[in-house]
Formats: structure tokens, sequence, C-alpha cells
């Protein structure tokens, strides 16, 4: 099978704006003649909000709307165009029975406001993936109200702080994050008011037991690690490392937004993980990219759950409400109960694929991405050879010799009709392209994109100026992004 390019689907070069085919007098739409006498707007509203001139709208008609937003729906790449291989992000393939169960309108119509006996389903919803979470994740307690992973750090952060003025007086001042953590987990530290100790990763990769213990003290409130860490590598001596942490009585956080690689495998709080976030956006195949919606969860080992955001859902005999009581709470994290419909996807896809299921998720997006990472080790340069997990990290070592970068590595694969990877990614990596295919592609697919991966490297050496040119196929070429950071012009 060979990489094709996208071609003619990223290839309408016109691009006129509704208004350049607006026709005076023409109409999309025909309301239909009122009933009700028209109102006068100069009697209801204020007279600073009357319009002077007509809104220069474009007159339109149906096709014409319907042509315009379909060809710009066609210059995006999405999940459901292609394979979508940026580490860091798992943009799996949302399953459609999701979106079904999200669209139901006893969900949709519910006004967060809602008192409790009218929205027992939505309770009972939110009460039992509670508790898949705390089961997935081996904790006991879960918060459902972060709306990012970024934001259920801080939330985490500050449940363990909150522990601290409980337990030693005092919130401790410091939390160690090695080197190779996303990089939201020193953020989130430094907004809940910690310094940060850095720690760097062994020579194979991750995080060692003695450089810990020699930065632990009785000012370190914790270790936030991000496992698997970002060079897509699980940290094989975190149970170790926790001992050391507790022993000198601090909390371990564990980064689990890329839960993806251990579901089903192992249990972080098995591991002595104490309070975690996870992404359902990410593993629990919420549709994410643009910004959001997110939902962040965190779970909690039972000695955290004082410090839980509220409301938290509670069960009483077969009644369920929202219990705003917890003296010890850090407060609210979000409005009402973070991004109830995003709550409602995970719920469907737990459940569509059970415990099995689940733990299979896993295995296949590991297995994927160590099958690309023995495909593409000889064509570019692999820092660590040794078994990923679920996403792999490459370099440009090997080309930089044809004055090649990983920029122009990943503009060529648009051509190629494949979104890049992420890149420059993990910092610890010099040209770093990080691939995580995930486990929704097929084997086909992944060959699709060896392939495109391999006759990229070939260019390299045979016509290295093509990948400077890179991207000649979609609408948009390469963008000056300096240019753009610098004079944002965003209409
Ligand atoms: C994506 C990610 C985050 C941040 O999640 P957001 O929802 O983007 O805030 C944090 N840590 C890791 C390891 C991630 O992959």
């Amino acid at each position: 099978m060979t990489a094709e390019p996208i071609g003619t689907r990223g290839l309408v070069h016109r691009e006129p704006l509704l208004r350049d085919i607006s026709v005076e007098g023409r109409r999309g739409l025909d309301l239909p003649g009122g009933e009700v006498a028209p109102v006068d707007p100069a009697e209801v509203f204020p007279d600073w909000a009357l319009r002077r001139a007509p809104a220069g709208l474009p007159e339109v008609s149906e096709p014409d709307v319907v042509r315009h937003f379909t060809r710009l729906s066609q210059w995006n790449y999405s999940i459901d165009s292609g394979m979508y291989p940026l580490g860091s992000c798992t943009m799996k393939y949302n399953p459609r029975v999701n979106e079904t169960v999200a669209r139901l309108p006893g969900f949709t119509g519910l006004h967060p406001r809602t008192p409790d006996h009218l929205a027992q389903g939505a309770l009972a919803l939110m009460y039992d993936l509670e508790r898949y979470l705390a089961e997935i994740t081996g904790l006991d307690r879960v918060t459902l109200q972060p709306a990012a992973g970024a934001h259920g750090e801080l939330c985490g952060v500050l449940m363990m702080r909150a522990w601290h003025v409980k337990e030693h007086g005092c919130p401790r001042s410091k939390v160690i994050v090695p080197e190779s953590a996303h990089g939201t987990n020193p953020a989130s530290c430094a907004i809940a008011g910690y310094s940060v100790v850095s720690v760097k990763n062994g020579p194979d990769g991750i995080v060692e037991p003695e450089q810990v213990a020699e930065r632990m003290d009785d000012d370190v409130a914790g270790f936030m690690v991000t496992c698997p860490n970002t060079l897509g590598l699980f940290e094989r001596h975190i149970g170790e490392i926790a001992e050391i942490v507790h022993a000198a009585g601090g909390l371990v956080y564990m980064d689990g937004a890329n839960l993806n690689a251990i579901l089903g495998a192992t249990r972080p709080g098995d591991l002595g993980v104490d309070v975690m976030h996870l992404n359902l956006h990410k593993t629990f195949s919420t549709p994410h990219g643009g910004g959001g919606p997110g939902s962040g969860p965190v779970a909690v080992r039972a000695n955290l759950a004082p410090y839980l955001p509220i409301p938290v859902v509670v069960k009483e005999g077969d009644r369920y409400r929202l219990d705003d009581d917890l003296p010890g709470t850090i407060g609210k994290m979000r409005s009402f109960y973070g991004n109830f419909a995003m709550l409602v996807r995970a719920y469907a896809y737990i459940r569509s694929l059970g415990p099995e299921g689940l733990k299979r998720v896993a295995e296949i997006a590991v297995l994927n991405a160590n099958y690309l990472k023995e495909r593409l080790k000889a064509h570019y340069h692999l820092p660590f050879d040794r078994p990923c997990m679920h996403e792999l990290v490459l370099t440009d070592k090997f080309q930089q010799a044809a004055g090649v970068k990983t920029l122009d590595i990943a503009k060529r694969l648009i051509d190629y009709g494949f979104h890049p990877p992420t890149v420059y990614f993990p910092l610890v990596v010099h040209g770093a392209l990080m691939i995580e295919p995930t486990e929704s592609e097929s084997k086909a697919t992944l060959d699709q994109f060896v392939e495109a991966m391999v006759r990229i490297a070939e260019e390299c050496v045979a016509s290295p100026e093509v990948l400077k040119e890179a991207p000649t196929k979609p609408v948009r070429r390469r963008l000056d992004e300096t240019r753009a950071a610098r004079r944002l012009v965003l209409k």
C-alpha cells in the first residue's frame, strides 16, 4: 500500500468570503409572516442599543452557505479524516455511540440548577463514573469537576497543600518535578505557591530513586511525576520513589493524562500514588483539539478525600444528592459540576468497552507505538532504544547533515496526508518528534505512515529542498510562525 498525498481535498484555492458572493436581495431563509403585532424596538431597548444603519450581513442562498462552510471544513484536518499521531495528546477515534449518548435530550436539556430529586439519572451517572475511575486508578475518591488536565493538576496540588496544612501545620514549600515531566506540572506547582526542585532523568530516560532521595527533606510537599513520562517511558521506580517520599512525610502526585498506556494493566494507587488526574478528553475518547471543552478528574487516596472540591455526589439508599457539607474542602474548582457532557461520553466509553476492552486499549496502544518504533528506528534516530509505552520519541539527528530539521519533516508529512506528530517536545530531547499512534489505527494505516516517513527520510538525502518548501498540497503553505506570533491577526 502506498501513502497517497491528500490531493484534491486540500487543493481548492478559491477562498471567497461570504461577503464577496453576496447578492442584494438573495435569501436563504423565509421567515413566516408574524401573527403577533410587531414590537417597536424603541419601546423595548434603550436608545444606545438601537442600530442606526443596516448590519451589512451577506445576502446569500442556502447552497451558498452550505458550500462555503463545507469547503472551510475540508481545509481542516481531523481524526475523522485521518491518523493524528500527535504525541502527548492521544488523538484517538471517538466512537459515535458516545456522541449519541451525550446528545440524549434528558442530558442536554438538564439545567444545572435542577433540584436533585429531578436529576437522579445525571447524579447516578456521576456517582458511577466516580467509582469506575477510582477502580481504574486504584484510588478511593474522585472529583469530576476540573475542566482540563492542567486544571486537575492545580486541584490535586491544592488538595496536597490542604493535607499538609492539616497534618504538619504548614503547606511545606517545595515539590520535586522530573525534567521529563509535562510542562504543566511545574506550572501547576508554581500557581499553587510551591517552588519546583528539578530532578534529571537517568541515562535510560527514567528517574532514579537516589536522585529523589537526595532532594527529599521535611520541606518537600511531594513528588510530581508524569507517568508514562514525556519520553513515552514508564517510570519503573515509581513504587520505590513513593516509599522514599512517604517516609519523609510527602505525597506522590502522578500526572495520569496519558493513562492510555497503562489502562487495566496497572493501577497507580497500587504503586503508591496518592493523587492523580486523568484526561477524559484523551484516554476516555471525548473529542479534543481546538481548545476544548475538556475534563480532568482527580483521583485521591482516602486521606485526601476531606479536601475534595464541592459539591460531591452522595448516595443514600437508592437516591443520590449533591453534598456541599465538606468542612475541609478546597472549595469549588469550576461552576456547577464540570463539563457534564464529557462525563457522559467517558461513562459511555467505559461501559461499552468493559474491563477487558479497556485493557485491550492499552495493549494495542503500546503495541502500535512499539511497532512504529521498530520500523522507523533504522531511518530516524531513536534516543532511548528500549520498549516504549503509548508513544515514541525520534529525532532529526540523521537528517541534520542534509540541513533538514524536525520542523521540515513535520511539514512534509502534511503533504503525505498525515497530521504531523508533536515536535520539539519533550524539551530534554533535541529536535524531538513525538509520535503517538493510539490503539484506533489499523496495521494498514500504520504501514502507510511508516512508508510516508521512510520516503521523507529518502527525500532528505535526494532532494532536501523539497522539504524546505513543504507543505505544498494544502491551501495554506508554510506559515511564518515568528511573524504570526509577533503580528497576530485574528480576522
Ligand atoms: C495533555 C497533558 C496535560 C494537560 O492537559 P490539558 O487538558 O491540556 O490541560 C498534562 N499532562 C500531560 C502528560 C498531558 O499529556
